[in-house]
Order: structure tokens, then C-alpha cells, then sequence
């Protein structure tokens, strides 16, 4: 593609960021999506939900499309995250436990938490006896990554 090999510099003064295919770049809309949300949440997320219901489907579709075109990466991610997760697990974990945590889980609708998330950096200095606990689904997806010690 032409765009590619030609040297763009955004807005923001970035040399080649991260673009969308129709050519923005990924952190001046993010950085913009912010300042409206900021300016007016409420007309925000109204916006934004009129915005999801028009385009969901396609989105939807853009994403299966590509689990299946790239269904190697994929694999390779899960497969790391799978390693992780055995990592993390020590051997004196008493998997009756955690059987159980994931039963209750379920029956109260929350979410399993690794406290300290598998993918931050102190995950391996960490003692992970007791690593897991439950959140709301909410809570959970907003943690992602983050851990404060
Ligand atoms: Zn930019």
C-alpha cells in the first residue's frame, strides 16, 4: 500500500502512529474520544451507544473475520497465556480450592481475579498462595493489567 511506505506525521506531531485502516491515528482519537467524554459524559456516552448500535455488526464481523485469518497469533497468544497461568500456579495450590472459587463464581455471576494480574512484570516475585479471589464482572474487566501493591 502506498500510505505505508510514505512518511506520515499526525496531528499530534508523531511520525507513523499507529493508524486505523481509514487513516486516523489510533492516539489522536483516543486522546479526542477522551476530551468529549470529559467535556460532557452524559452526550458522550449517548453518542457513543447510538455509535455502537449502527456499527456493531460490522465491528462484530471485522473481529471474527479476523480470529480467523489470524488464528496462528491467536493460538501463540492463548498458548502464552496458558504458560503464564501454569507459572503462576504453585505447585502447593490446592486445586480443590480453586475448583471451588471458580464454582462459586459462576453461581454468583463474578468473576475469578488473578490479584496480581498474569501479565504484570512483579507477577514472578510475587508469593501467589493465595492469588485468586472474586470480582464483579465489572471490576474485573476494569483491572485488566493494573496492579497496585
Ligand atoms: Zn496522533
Amino acid at each position: 500500500m502506498l500510505s505505508q511506505t510514505l512518511e506520515y506525521t499526525c496531528k499530534r506531531g508523531t511520525s507513523n502512529p499507529p493508524r486505523y485502516a481509514d487513516g486516523r491515528c489510533k492516539e489522536c482519537k483516543r486522546k479526542k474520544n477522551r476530551r468529549q467524554h470529559l467535556k460532557d459524559p452524559a452526550k458522550h456516552r449517548h453518542r457513543s451507544a447510538i455509535f455502537y448500535a449502527a456499527n456493531s455488526e460490522k465491528y462484530r464481523g471485522l473481529a471474527r473475520l479476523q480470529r480467523q485469518t489470524r488464528r496462528g497469533e491467536l493460538n501463540a497468544y492463548c498458548a502464552k497465556r496458558r504458560a503464564k497461568k501454569l507459572r503462576a500456579t504453585p505447585i502447593w495450590a490446592n486445586n480443590e480450592k480453586v475448583r471451588e472459587l471458580y464454582l462459586i463464581a459462576k453461581q454468583k455471576g463474578q468473576h475469578v481475579d488473578h490479584i496480581i494480574p498474569l501479565n504484570n512484570p512483579s507477577v514472578m516475585r510475587a508469593a501467589l498462595g493465595s492469588q485468586l479471589q472474586l470480582l464483579s464482572p465489572n471490576e474485573n474487566l476494569k483491572k485488566s493489567n493494573h496492579f497496585n501493591p
